[in-house]
């Protein structure tokens, strides 16, 4: 064979070493002519060869058939594409005649070269040693570098170190599979590693493994990632605080305790969020949990974890330790929120009850450990607040109470179950009955008769003392208004918690109450603690500026247990302070009693309010306190708390007993 023009075979009978070829549709008869002309000759086909040619779609490619021409045996390269729905063609050279043959694969392949150039992917051709072959445009655009510097050289030098290896066994297995495959890859450019995705394919050049190719056709997805890495840390980031989430300290309790070492679990929920929320709004509130994850934090050390689990809750993960480490940064943690917190313009007290269980004592699995926790966190906050505990399996029972109360206090208020009983209050001097302080009780048809002191906390907890508060004033004013109408001059105190005169609604729902009941003349009183007063004291000036207007008493209840100073005493706007019967029980054993009592009553009668004394049981006590001044006085020695009917008999038979004195 030859590569001489003037010996070619196709030369001689077409005058062109690259005849034309076409064949069509429904005939498998291959015609050859000279550059488009008329055709000169046709050469049957065998049906496979008809078949491979017919294989071409409309990019140009190339095949070589062995037909016999002119009497000789030849072997053709035919270069060509469909190029219309009858019909395949292009130009065909004698396979030995390596010059024309290759000057056709050109004209034909600079086509192809064009398209892969300039397609809109990124095209890297690697051969069977991983050296690149073809680097196109838009790789060069996408990494910075140009081909003439990246050709020749290994495609493993552009990956991180780490992802080299496991590059280089993938590819080594597919040019021994030949299987297509998707892979994703880092790859170092002059911009920075970028994430490209890459389909790889390979093509076969020629007959021997050199002549296999990787053609990989890549895909820049790193900002896709960068947006999926940033979804990632969103799914385990809590975004107020910047602590970790739920999620994500699940997953490092549930590494601590694939571990096996010892660890503790701590459970924090601040003690008066809520109020802070509903009197301050939610920027302040989201202000007061951004400075107490900072302050919790301040307390830990570097392997420790302090996530954010929603709301006012938290959760540590102390790493690695004994109890007492455990109970030490608990206490530490007490410590640091007892402070007031500096919010801008505000300060405000947020203590918090932390429940602590321990791995592997108090669970071993994370939703023990988390319950356990829980647990203690309830008990911690059952006991007074701004306080820990550890868990204990005793502890079981209290939160059984409260998940009770949960449940059953809400359909106690639809239902009906709630009472109001009343406890007579008196006027010292004269004996005579000055009003009633009313009183919840809670008829459950489970448990029977439920003391308030069992469930007002809780519903203060909750929040549902604000329906519960609402339904006593509603209640008080009825029965008010009742004996009113039958000629009974007994005004009724209702007892509002601190958590309800922070609730915007609370002089509307009183004036409501008032109102509804048809009340001539306000016969209402309420009783406030302490607790009420300190917290702000503007808002609970406010407030009680409107009881008054709108005819109520303004009582302070358990005057001396709580911490006001008496120069705020002064500044509110009260009418009564109510001694707390603790004073009054000891009154007559203890010396230091009386002089505290006796001194309060000083105090009241200069502020000008009067006085009540309750939980007075005995003659004795009675008879102390009209001696030093006392006005009223409530007590068992008078009368129980009472259904109505009962104290409306209590009431008759006293006047008559009045009357017979
Ligand atoms: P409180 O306002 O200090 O009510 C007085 C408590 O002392 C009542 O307990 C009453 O039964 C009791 N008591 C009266 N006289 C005596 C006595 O001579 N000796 C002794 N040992 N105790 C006496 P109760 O009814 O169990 O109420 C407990 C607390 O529950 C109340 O304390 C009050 O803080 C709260 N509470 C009751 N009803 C309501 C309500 O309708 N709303 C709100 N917010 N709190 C309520
Ligand atoms: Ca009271
Ligand atoms: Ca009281």
């Amino acid at each position: 064979m030859t590569s001489d023009l003037t010996e070619s075979m196709l030369y001689t009978h077409f005058g062109t070493t690259s005849p034309c070829w076409r064949l069509a549709a429904d005939s498998d008869a291959l015609q050859l002519s000279a550059e488009d002309g008329p055709t000169m000759f046709a050469i049957g086909l065998t049906p496979e060869q008809a078949r491979k040619i017919r294989s071409f779609n409309g990019v140009t490619t190339h095949t070589t058939i062995d037909i016999e021409l002119f009497g000789e045996q030849q072997r053709l390269n035919l270069i060509g594409k469909r190029i219309d729905v009858t019909a395949w063609a292009g130009t065909a050279s004698d396979y030995s005649d390596t010059q024309s043959v290759a000057r056709d694969l050109a004209h034909g392949l600079a086509f192809a070269e064009q398209v892969v150039s300039e397609v809109n992917s990124l095209v890297v051709v690697i051969d069977h040693n991983s050296n690149i072959k073809r680097f196109n445009r838009l790789c060069e655009e996408v990494t910075g570098l140009r081909e003439e510097d990246v050709v020749g050289r290994n495609a493993h030098a552009f990956m991180p170190t780490n992802e080299q290896a496991v590059s280089r066994a993938h590819i080594n297995q597919f040019f021994e599979n030949a299987s297509a495959y998707e892979v994703e890859r880092t790859i170092n450019t002059l911009k920075g590693p970028r994430n490209i995705l890459w389909r790889n394919k390979f093509v076969q050049s020629g007959s021997g493994p050199e002549e296999r190719y990787l053609v990989c056709s890549g895909t820049d997805v790193t900002e896709e990632r960068r947006a999926q890495a940033r979804l990632l840390e969103l799914a385990n980031v809590d975004t107020l605080t910047g602590l970790p989430n739920r999620h994500a300290i699940h997953e490092k309790i549930k590494t601590a305790l694939r571990s096996g070492k010892r660890f503790g679990v701590l459970f924090l929920d601040l003690d008066n969020f809520k109020k802070v929320n509903d009197h301050y709004g939610h920027v302040t509130g989201d202000n007061l949990i951004q400075s107490v994850a900072r302050l919790i934090k301040s307390c830990l050390r570097e392997d420790d974890t302090a996530a954010r689990l929603g709301g006012d809750e938290f959760l540590i993960l102390l790493e690695d330790n004994s109890l007492t480490a455990v109970e030490a940064i608990a206490q530490r943690i007490l410590d640091r929120l007892k402070n007031p917190i500096n919010l801008g313009l505000i300060s405000v007290y947020t203590g918090c009850s932390i429940g602590i269980a321990l791995c592997p004592e108090n669970g071993e699995t994370l939703d023990d450990l988390i319950r356990s926790a829980d647990t203690a966190m309830y008990v911690a906050k059952d006991a007074g607040k701004r306080t820990y505990r550890v868990f204990s399996s005793e502890m079981n029972s209290k939160v059984a109470q409260y998940m009770w109360l949960d449940t059953n206090l809400r359909k106690a208020l639809d239902e009906q179950q709630l009472e109001l009983y009343y406890q007579p209050k008196l006027c010292l001097k004269t004996g005579e009955v000055r009003g009633v302080e009313a009183l919840v009780r809670w008829n459950s048809p489970e448990r029977g008769r439920i003391p308030p002191l069992e469930f007002i906390p809780y519903a203060e907890e909750s929040g549902l003392i604000v329906p519960l508060g609402k339904w006593v004033l509603q209640t008080a004013a009825a029965q008010a208004s009742l004996w009113q109408s039958q000629g009974l001059d007994i005004r009724v105190a209702v007892n509002l918690s601190a958590r309800q005169l922070c609730d915007s609604t609370i002089v509307k729902d009183f004036s409501d109450a008032l109102r509804t009941a048809g009340q001539l003349q306000c016969m209402i009183d309420l009783e406030l603690t302490e607790s009420c007063l300190i917290e702000d004291e503007g808002l609970a000036h406010g407030v009680i500026e409107q009881f008054r207007e709108l005819g109520a008493e303004v009582h302070l209840d358990d005057f001396g247990t709580g911490y006001s100073s008496l120069s705020q005493l002064a500044r509110l706007p009260l009418d009564v302070i109510k001694l707390d019967r603790s004073f009054i029980s000891s009154i007559n054993e203890n010396r230091t009693s009386q002089a505290l009592v006796r001194s309060m009553v000083a105090v009241a009668q200069e502020l000008q309010f009067k006085v009540v004394a309750e939980g007075v049981e005995t003659e004795a006590e009675a008879q102390f306190l009209n001696t030093i001044g006392v006005d009223y006085a409530q007590g068992y020695l008078y009368g129980r708390p009472m259904p109505v009917a009962e104290f409306e008999s209590w009431f008759s038979m006293r006047k008559e007993v009045r009357l017979v004195a």
